[in-house]
């Protein structure tokens, strides 16, 4: 984006990759989207690094985004925002929850998730198998002495939640008006056992906190827009408008996956591709043999 035109600051968009492996060509589709959407017009467009996830991020995942989006051409305003250098913020989003006795122990292990699922147990959410409630009704005392021994997450009690806040309604500009059904997702995982916080709550607070009003992001993550419309309720914080696009997908079907090597974008770049030219193949629709757009 030049700086000689007059920036639109009503319009605030972002990328948000996480450096958690290579991007490949569909990163680059919801970066140019993310992008173009900003800058027809005249918005702000914020390069926003995910890197909570300090067991899988690495700093050469975060150098390759940088040197892979420079390539093809997508310039970002300001400097690149880093989610590990706002754990506070989402340290007092979490405390907030807290006091709201919104949040609850959880001691469930992976294993004991995927036994519920394989014996068939759990409802089928949105997004997947939903968490069957196992620790939302544990003695109140007994969990808080357990969670000052024993690994835990902390789960939102959605039900309780969706019970203060009230019917929930947000814009996607694709779909029309949408109305809110976290409980349909389950009591999400706020706090992961191994990370300071979750995905949902840090996007939702960054969110607010970049002044992003308008999410343009690709349609595996519209669901969750559920969650995220909870939270900003639940905190206080402004609904953008959301604008979900369509994936970049294999001969399968399935959305293309960073361990995809082929599509990986810093291969082409290190083999003196033009990056340029692949944007404006992107941006028509031509993409390589075997990848074509989802049906939504
Ligand atoms: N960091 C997320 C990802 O890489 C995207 C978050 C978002 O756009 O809401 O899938």
């Amino acid at each position: 984006m030049t700086s000689s035109v007059q920036l639109n600051r009503h319009i605030v968009v972002r990328f948000a990759p996480s450096p958690n492996g290579l991007l490949h060509l569909g990163h680059a589709y919801a970066a140019m989207k993310a992008h173009d959407y900003a800058s027809q017009r005249n918005g702000i467009f914020l390069l926003r690094i995910e890197d909570i996830d300090s067991g899988r991020c690495r700093p050469e995942f975060v150098e390759a985004i940088l040197a892979d989006l420079r390539w093809l051409g997508l310039q970002w305003d300001g400097k690149a925002i880093f989610q590990s250098d706002r754990l506070d913020s989402y340290a007092e989003a979490v405390g907030r929850l807290k006091a709201m006795n919104l949040l609850y122990p959880c001691f469930c292990t992976r294993s004991n998730m995927r036994q519920a699922q394989d014996a068939g147990s759990l409802a089928e959410g949105l997004a997947g198998p939903v968490y069957a409630g196992t620790c939302r009704d544990l003695d109140t005392d007994l969990a808080i002495a357990r969670a000052r021994q024993e690994p835990h997450s902390w789960r939102l009690n959605v039900a309780k939640a969706v019970s203060l806040t009230g019917p929930l309604s947000w814009l996607d500009e694709g779909r029309g008006e949408q109305t809110g059904h976290p409980e349909q997702l389950g009591d999400v995982v706020i706090v992961p056992k191994d990370m300071p916080v979750a995905y949902h709550l840090a996007v939702t607070v960054d969110d607010a906190r970049d002044g992003i009003t308008h999410v343009v992001r690709g349609s595996d993550l519209f669901s969750s827009t559920h969650v995220h419309r909870l939270l900003q309720a639940l905190l206080k914080l402004p609904t953008p408008t959301y604008v979900h696009h369509r994936l970049l997908v294999d001969e399968s079907g399935a959305k293309l996956s960073k361990s995809r090597d082929s599509a990986s974008l810093s291969v082409l770049r290190e083999a003196g591709g033009d990056g340029n030219k692949l944007l404006q193949e992107l941006r028509q629709a031509i993409f390589p043999v075997g990848i074509s757009l989802s049906a939504v």
